[in-house]
């Protein structure tokens, strides 16, 4: 007998009650006048509040259930979902860092749907995040979530610490990748979802 649906609730990485946007809005203030720019001028006036909500939004996960079925068919082969788009918040620097992510998993008794393998990537986007970090917690999540027989994570970004300051490399992007399970001896399986990220 299959077993029924499951939900795994993923709850926002942030504590909205310890979110202070008034004094996010203040911080950034100081901030400008830190920098030598006056908050007060007349086009920087809303500059504090739009900065903070922008970095609150970029900080807050939308909770989400990862509801998983029963493998009924008994599909076997990898299930891959190519380029998702995201962005996300370098922990070091507080600038984005923004590119795909590439999610894969060989099914053992359930499957779970093809877009909430793109949320479980956009979920730990929203954060502070390392992009290493990230592409171990989005494995860690749908191993926990779905104990997949393997599962493969490739994170391809470009990283504006790096594009847009220091040593300037426009056009350089940084790879991490997860492979866990059957995907951490399967050569030619880790090679199709390294390979995919730019097909
Ligand atoms: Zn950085």
């Amino acid at each position: 007998m299959s077993t029924p649906v499951y939900a795994t609730p993923l709850h926002a990485l942030t504590d909205d009650a310890r979110v202070d946007r008034d004094a996010a809005m203040t911080a950034v203030a100081d901030l400008l006048l830190a920098l030598g720019h006056d908050p007060d001028a007349g086009d920087l006036v809303e500059t504090p509040r739009r900065v903070a909500d922008a970095l609150i939004e970029m900080l807050s996960p939308e909770p989400f259930e990862m509801t998983t079925f029963p493998n009924d068919d008994g599909y076997d082969e990898a299930v891959v979902v190519r380029g998702v788009p995201f962005v996300s918040l370098c922990r070091h620097h507080l600038l984005p860092f923004r590119g795909t992510a590439t999610i894969g998993y060989l099914p053992g008794d359930r499957l779970v749907g093809l877009s909430k393998l793109a949320r479980v990537a956009l979920h730990h986007a929203r954060g502070l995040q390392v992009q290493e970090a990230m592409t171990m917690q989005i494995a860690r999540t749908l191993e926990t979530a779905l104990t997949p027989r393997g599962v493969g994570v490739v994170v391809e970004a470009e990283h504006l610490c790096m594009s847009a300051r220091g040593v300037r490399t426009a056009t350089a992007t940084t790879v991490t990748t997860a492979f866990r399970g059957e995907l951490a001896h399967d050569d030619a399986l880790q090679a199709r979802l390294i390979g995919a990220r730019t097909s």
